[in-house]
């Protein structure tokens, strides 16, 4: 393929942009080259700027749920924007998406929505924290939770009782509040609560993170959770700007059966537009200003076409809950095809799946945590980004991505897929 024209883009972006880009993923350096601009997208397809059609894996990350520029999404932006693009003042829209989101997820009286999942997560942990009057977080190694300080942390040299930062900017003053606990090893967490008992506010999880790859929870690893936090009034967040109206349409507190305390939202919510959210019951929601002391506020919150753009997304959802069985059939039928192919190749490889989110790994040990996914072997994940992106297909640009099925791809495309990894295949030796 030719990307002649998305490279002069490309430099002509870092002139003005850092890196060239608005969020570092995009620059692709945890693969090489560079990155493809991308002209529009219908369906399960991106069209770039020098006329190569790509199989969308990606999905933005995520929200395009049912397939790019998907038609009542654009109608109901169109027909808003006619309307006037922001007030500042309340419209009935926000309470229609409200309470279709009260409706759908499982354990919410209330939802407050934001402009960004970071946002949703930063503010989730403030409410938290005004709540049970506590001051300090757990949040599990590999999980995303958004750029905010109190995220931005990493394990402390030796000690297990507070992190550092992993970004320069972030205080030392913020990371001793964060403790880091390991995903799907609940001995890490229980030791991190006793250390610090009646210290801390709340346990921050993607409970099926996908940001280290897809890793799902084992052993009844989100239940033993939620037993530890009853036990010791700790808030339970679950950080579902992933998985929320995507693995069901309750997301994981639906799908496994497990309730959080708090649970943020952002991308499918967002119909493609910058949206998040998050919600509780009312006793954790009255905390929140105006009606309670707890702040946060934001000017284009609920803004009307982000608004129109969530609500038309959500009531398809609501409105087809096959969807996801289909996406979820279309991901396992995925899986079975770069299984066989990588397998009659002889290559080691891990692939781990949850409804519509997968990934693949190449190594030979279980991909249960950050740990076992960063033993991927990355050099043959370049190769293997590379090889299939020549064939077409966009890939997410790190082996620490999910992929995120979206329902416009067909069968045909997925076979498709298949086949461009099996012509591949031979350099992934
Ligand atoms: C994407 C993501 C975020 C951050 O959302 P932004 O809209 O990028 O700020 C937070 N948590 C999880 C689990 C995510 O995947």
């Amino acid at each position: 393929m030719i990307y002649k024209r998305s490279s002069q883009l490309f430099n002509e972006a870092k002139q003005y942009i850092p890196g060239g880009v608005n969020s570092p993923v995009r620059a692709f350096n945890a693969v090489g080259g560079e990155p493809i601009y991308i002209k529009k997208a219908k369906g399960a397809y991106l069209y770039d700027e020098d006329g190569n059609t790509l199989i969308d894996y990606i999905a933005s990350w995520g929200p395009m749920i049912l397939g790019h520029a998907h038609q009542p999404v654009v109608d109901a932006l169109i027909d808003k924007t006619k309307l006037g693009t922001s007030f500042g003042i309340p419209t009935e829209i926000e309470t229609k998406i409200a309470q279709l989101a009260v409706e759908m997820v499982p354990n919410i009286d209330k939802i407050r929505f934001v402009n960004s999942g970071t946002e949703a997560c930063m503010s989730a942990v403030r409410l938290a924290r005004g709540f049970t009057k506590k001051d300090k977080i757990i949040k599990f190694a590999g999980c995303y939770h958004g750029h905010s300080d109190s995220f931005l942390i990493q394990a402390g040299s030796g000690a297990v009782t507070f992190g550092a930062p992993n970004s320069p900017g972030v205080t030392k003053g913020t990371a001793k509040d964060t403790l880091l606990a390991n995903y799907n090893d609940i001995d890490s967490v229980k030791s991190l609560v006793k250390a610090n008992e009646d210290e801390i506010a709340c346990i921050i999880i993607e409970p099926v993170p996908g940001n280290m790859g897809c890793i799902l929870p084992q052993n009844d690893f989100l239940e033993q959770l939620r037993e530890l936090c009853d036990t010791h009034s700790i808030l339970l967040v679950f950080d579902e700007v992933m998985t929320g109206f995507r693995l069901a349409p309750g997301g994981v507190q639906e799908l496994l059966g497990v309730k959080a305390d708090i649970v943020t939202f952002g991308k499918v919510v967002g119909g493609g537009l910058p949206v998040g959210a998050f919600a509780a019951r009312q006793e954790i929601m009255a905390h929140l200003a105006p009606e309670g002391p707890v702040y946060q506020a934001g000017t284009l919150s609920g803004n009307p076409l982000a608004m129109a753009a969530g609500l038309a997304m959500l009531t398809e959802l609501n409105s087809k809950p096959e969807i996801f069985d289909e996406l979820a059939q279309k991901t396992a039928y995925l899986h079975e095809g770069i299984a066989k192919v990588l397998t009659n190749h002889e290559i080691t490889h891990q692939i781990n799946r949850c409804g519509s989110m997968i990934s693949v790994h190449f190594t030979d040990e279980p991909v249960v945590d950050f740990e076992s996914a960063a033993k991927g072997n990355n050099s043959k994940f370049k190769t293997y980004f590379h090889g299939m992106l020549d064939r077409g297909i966009y890939l997410p640009p790190s082996a620490f991505e999910s992929y995120f099925l979206n329902n416009a791809l067909s069968y045909a495309d997925l076979d498709h897929t298949i086949e461009a990894l099996d012509d591949l295949a031979p350099d992934l030796k």
